[in-house]
């Protein structure tokens, strides 16, 4: 058979999905795995066997990170990694993460099917602690092996009940000994649910995932004068709701200029003191704005501080997370499996955080995105198609294929 006609077994792949979402299962669907606990571990046992029984040799590393390697042709030249991460949401579903773990062990198995060698070796990866529901913050152990953070760091992170995730990775028996540390990589691929609505509005299987947008959040204060509201006329209040009508309307108007892909969000707004019978002294609002570019996400800013000052407010930035653009080989890559495989395909930008962010900063990194059904996620109701799970393994298989060859 020609490599190009290779695909996965799409029924193997979907039995242990199914299988790897009895370990920690709730009532409504969904998947309790929450990171370090005694479910995360039966779920680390489960995947470590499948990788073992597919003649993986594995490695842990000191924040519990596990690596299954498949030597290639050439042993000298940095591996290709493919993964996600196994823990979930307290109340999570049945693909997030996991998918993207059992797809790449999904790809091993397929080429020992085919007796397919490639150059460079393999290895497949499961993150600890993705989620950051249990210990903040999220990506810590892939931040950690990206140099991010310090172990020390990690290991103090403290759970709602005083737990330590270092306590917690010594007690669950993933505490190992190979330094957290990043190695070379010929390319790192993450396939994923969406998480999001724009593959399942548009009909498409894949995503070809280009990178993730930037996010800043910033307060606006807007300032005012209390006063009584029933002895105070209209007329000379200085109210600051009233400067915020105008001056979100004119944000939104701003924003509207650079759809699709920008995102503008008022979360919270706190009026002081907060009072039935008072006109607001203050209005403090919270600013959530989010672009692709760091370009748009700089000329917008620039655009609403001007803004604030017109209507007498303050913005001030809070938090900043930079746009993340992944490495063009690894698109082309993910763009050359698509063509092979013929599924209907578009690139796209990721909303949501994910390891991927932190790898890309020292290895050629990208992702592939599958539709999830209403892009709902980080819920019990989660779902995905066999067809769309299948879909992303075979454009998985193929990049991987692609990158592998030099
Ligand atoms: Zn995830």
């Amino acid at each position: 058979m020609e490599t190009n006609e290779i695909r996965i077994n799409g029924d193997r792949l979907w039995q242990r999905l199914m299988t790897m979402a009895q370990i920690g299962a709730t009532a409504k669907g969904g998947v309790c795995r929450v990171t370090l606990t005694d479910e995360d571990k039966a779920g680390r046992d489960l995947f470590v066997n499948w990788c073992e029984a597919a003649g993986l040799t594995i490695t842990v590393d000191e924040m519990g990170n596990i690596f299954g390697r498949r030597a290639g042709q050439n042993n000298d030249l940095p591996p290709v990694l493919a993964g996600s991460h196994l823990d979930s949401q307290p109340t999570g579903g049945k693909f997030d993460g996991v998918y993207g773990v059992l797809a790449a062990l999904e790809v091993v198995e397929t080429l020992n099917d085919h007796n397919l060698i490639t150059e460079a070796p393999l290895e497949i990866v499961s993150w600890t602690n993705e989620e950051g529901a249990r210990f903040t913050p999220a990506m810590v152990s892939s931040g950690v092996w990206a140099g991010l953070f310090s172990l020390e760091y990690a290991y103090g992170r403290e759970d709602k009940n005083g737990r330590f995730l270092g306590d917690e990775l010594q007690r669950i028996g993933y505490k190992g000994e190979l330094p957290a540390h990043h190695r070379p990589l010929t390319a790192a691929f993450e396939l994923h649910i969406e998480q999001g609505p724009i593959l399942e509005y548009e009909g498409r299987q894949i995503g070809i995932v280009t990178g993730v947008q930037g996010a800043r959040w910033y307060h606006l204060t807007i300032p005012g004068k209390e006063s009584h509201a029933g002895s105070t006329p209209m007329n000379v209040r200085h109210d600051p709701v009233k400067t915020a009508v105008s001056l979100l309307g004119r944000a939104y108007a701003i924003a509207e200029k650079y759809e699709p892909d920008i995102r503008l969000t008022f979360g919270d707004l706190r009026p002081s003191p907060g009072v039935v019978n008072t006109i607001p002294g203050e209005l403090l609002v919270t600013v959530d704005l989010r672009h692709p570019s760091e370009a748009v996400l700089d000329e917008v800013e620039g655009l609403f501080t001007k803004l604030a000052e017109e209507h007498g407010a303050k913005l001030v930035n809070i938090w900043t997370s930079e746009a993340v653009v992944f490495a063009e080989k690894c698109v082309q890559a993910v763009e050359t499996a698509v063509s092979i495989t013929g599924y209907s395909a578009r690139r796209i930008t990721s909303g949501a955080g994910h390891d991927s962010v932190y790898l890309s900063r020292v290895a050629p990194t990208s992702m592939i995105f599958i539709p999830c059904a209403d892009g709902l996620s980080h819920n019990e109701l989660e779902s995905a198609t066999q067809e769309d799970v299948v879909a992303g393994a075979n454009v998985l298989l193929h990049a991987v294929l692609a990158a592998a060859q030099p």
